[in-house]
């Protein structure tokens, strides 16, 4: 039964993946803000041409920061699910660009997208239907190179249409948001539309969404209104207005959203809790910077029941405190817009006509969002530590709560650097050298002529040197496994036309658990064998049974299917792990290839019990039997004695590159007749 992921997994999925993909993008975030310190610090030390430079820099970067979220979350999310970031990227790009040029969500001075959501929708389609149709990276190499560029053309164009297909959501939402902001009365000039505004931005702060992008038209508004109204002020044609895009920034995100700095200081004054100080910490520095990701997604805040509270209300309650003031006349109104990342109390400085009384306005609400979030605080850091003591208690986690998350997140960063390493060889790997079969003997003691084949991969270094199939574990790290699969079956199909078989003889291919258990394999393995010319009688499929623990039902439907064409399926390296009965009474095999591990055993009268009692597996189940890793005559005679005739080992040959195993078979079929005429003399 299909089991569905239960809500806190996809929880902490998220959690994760949108705190790893934010971590990634912290360099960029941080630069900005130097940039923009470096900036105001110029412009006060009036070195004005210099500041200019800098803030060049910081426009740079907030340009070009949706599109490098974009394509980080395409690259991580396709890397998390095994799809090449290669095909992934430029599907996410094309998607991104087109539905924000198509609703006008462009930067206006540089032209560049700049809805950060849009990015992240696209990356998260785009990675869906890739994973979900998945694709291969071209291979100009591969044979059937031409067909697979139909397919990878035929794709894309699928995606597009899909893109069509967001981009009018995306316009219908664009339009129902407007439509519901007029209906809310979302004005933030105004007392009531700036509360709601205000409210909406905090509830979708909680839920990690960043609320400036989606109400993005209102704050493109505001701004617009903001710098009309200071321009009008200036030229004395206007009275200064209170609320603006200065006031929402200077006073009503302290250290980020849900004025996070006050909660940082909470819990720097008021926490007992190890983890929590260690994280705040940690945050002081960007939340000195008004970035407050480490804590929101580390603390966590972000679904967080009781620290949401706190979070949507502190900047409300800010909202009628620095209201009251201006409007008493106890602190000047806003009337400049300072940069959002200009630290605390130098933004309240700047903001209010450069004066003290914007400082200690800033202090007033940094305190009060103290006070309001130490309840809320104080009973969630006390559940959190009985989390803990019980996560401990069960030796579950004994790290803090900073250190896993880092410790997650640098792992799963380590992941991807290891991921990216392993992509560099096997990259290298499919450039520079070249894959080959080598094949090895089965061979019948009873009929010489009755001769099978493993084929058993192999890969060929520029210098001409051959290496065994330990990259196999690359491919499966990479989840390409099924593409090396496939390679195989195309080269061992091509080789298959040249080995001399006789009647009833096979070539064995070995294949992954993906592959035996992915619907499409049938469907693949039966075109390849048409388009080599190639009877399913002349193939044999090798199946480990490490392989066969995996997706039932799949696998048994494929294994009859084939069987139905006329390739046979042997179980491999039987007896090597632990469920090997079970898997033959759920799976009818044509062949079981007992392991060399039990051989190796059979020095001893009960590894040789052991090895008797298993060559009866042939009577109950009907299956023919192989003995594997033959390396001696004692050996061979000793399978003999337990009434197996099909061997393969070193005893009779290695595996051979293709040319050799035609020699090989030709002077084995000599030898034989040879000896048959010498028993007819
Ligand atoms: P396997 O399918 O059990 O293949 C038999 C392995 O035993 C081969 O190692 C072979 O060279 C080795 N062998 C054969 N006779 C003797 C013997 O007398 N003594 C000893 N000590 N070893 C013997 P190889 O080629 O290194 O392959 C190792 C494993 O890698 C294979 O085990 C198979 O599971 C996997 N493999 C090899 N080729 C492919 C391939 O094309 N595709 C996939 N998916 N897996 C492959
Ligand atoms: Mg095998
Ligand atoms: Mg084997």
């Amino acid at each position: 039964m299909l089991k569905l992921p239960s809500l806190r997994s996809c929880y902490d999925t998220y959690v994760r993946d949108i705190s790893i993909v934010f971590l990634l993008l912290l360099p960029l975030t941080i630069c900005n803000a130097i940039s923009l310190f470096s900036g105001h610090f110029l412009n006060f030390a009036e070195q004005g041409e210099l500041a200019k430079r800098f803030f060049y820099f910081s426009d740079l970067l907030i340009g070009v920061y949706p599109i490098a979220l974009c394509i980080i979350t395409t690259y991580y999310l396709s890397s998390k699910h095994n799809v090449s970031p290669l095909i992934v990227i430029p599907y996410a790009l094309v998607m991104f660009t087109g539905i924000s040029i198509a609703n006008d969500l462009v930067a206006p001075h540089n032209g560049l997208p700049n809805n950060p959501l849009i990015g992240l929708l696209a990356a998260g389609v785009a990675s869906a239907w890739c994973v979900t149709f998945k694709v291969y990276p071209l291979d100009p190499s591969r044979i059937d190179f031409v067909s697979a560029l139909y397919k990878q053309s035929l794709h894309f164009f699928g995606f597009l249409l899909l893109t069509v297909f967001f981009n009018q959501l995306t316009g219908t939402i664009i339009l129902e948001s407007d439509l519901f902001r007029q209906d809310l009365a979302l004005n933030p000039l105004t007392i009531s539309g700036g509360l709601v505004y205000q409210f909406i931005l905090g509830l979708l702060g909680s839920i990690g969404i960043n609320g400036h992008n989606f109400l993005f038209r209102a704050k493109q508004q505001l701004f617009e209104d903001t710098k009309n109204n200071l321009e009008a002020w200036e030229m004395g044609e206007e009275p200064l207005n209170i609320l603006g895009q200065g006031f929402y920034d200077a006073f009503l995100a302290i250290g980020g959203s849900g004025s996070t700095l006050s909660l940082l200081l909470c819990i720097l004054f008021f926490s007992k809790d190890k983890r929590h100080l260690t994280l705040a910490l940690s945050a002081l520095p960007l939340v000195m910077f008004n970035i407050n990701e480490l804590l929101l997604f580390g603390l966590p805040i972000i679904f967080n029941p009781t620290l949401i509270v706190p979070f949507v209300l502190v900047p409300m309650i800010s909202f009628v405190v620095v209201y009251s003031s201006m409007s008493l006349g106890l602190v000047n109104p806003v009337s400049a817009i300072v940069d959002w990342m200009t630290p605390p109390l130098i933004s309240g400085y700047l903001a209010t006509q450069n004066s003290i009384g914007g400082v200690v306005l800033q202090v007033v609400v940094i305190a009060i969002g103290v006070l309001v979030y130490r309840p809320f605080y104080l009973h969630y850091a006390g559940k959190s530590t009985v989390d803990a003591k019980i996560m401990i208690r069960r030796h579950s986690i004994e790290k803090s709560s900073l250190k896993s998350f880092l410790g997650d997140v640098s792992q799963s960063m380590g992941g991807h650097v290891n991921h990216h390493e392993i992509s560099q060889r096997v990259g290298k790997m499919m450039t520079r050298g070249s894959f080959t079969m080598y094949y090895q003997p089965q061979v019948n003691l009873k009929d010489p002529n009755d001769i099978a084949y493993e084929s058993l991969v192999r890969y060929r270094t520029e210098d001409g040197h051959i290496l065994p199939p330990l990259f196999i574990k690359d491919f499966h790290q990479l989840g390409a496994i099924k593409h090396l699969d496939e390679m195989v079956i195309d080269l061992v199909l091509r080789d298959l036309k040249k080995l001399p078989l006789n009647q009833g003889c096979r070539v064995g291919i070995n294949i992954s658990a993906e592959s035996v258990s992915d619907p499409d394999i049938v469907d693949y393995i039966s075109e390849r064998l048409y388009f080599y010319g190639v009877p399913p009688s002349l193939l044999e499929l090798e199946i480990t049974e490490e392989a066969i623990l995996e997706d039932h039902v799949q696998i048994r439907q494929n294994i009859e299917i084939l069987q139905g064409l006329g390739v046979k399926v042997a179980i491999d390296d039987f007896g090597a792990g632990y469920a090997s009965f079970p898997h033959l009474l759920k799976f009818n095999f044509d062949k079981v290839k007992l392991d060399r591990s039990l051989l190796l055993n059979a020095t001893e009268e009960r590894g040789q019990n052991l090895y008797q009692l298993l060559a009866k597996i042939s009577e109950v189940t009907g299956c023919a039997l192989v003995a594997e890793g033959i390396e001696t005559e004692q050996d061979m005679e000793f399978v003999e004695s337990c009434g197996i005739n099909i061997c393969q080992g070193f005893y009779f040959a290695k595996p051979m590159a293709l040319d050799d195993a035609i020699d090989w078979a030709a002077s084995a079929s000599a030898s034989a007749s040879a000896s048959k005429q010498t028993l007819n003399v």
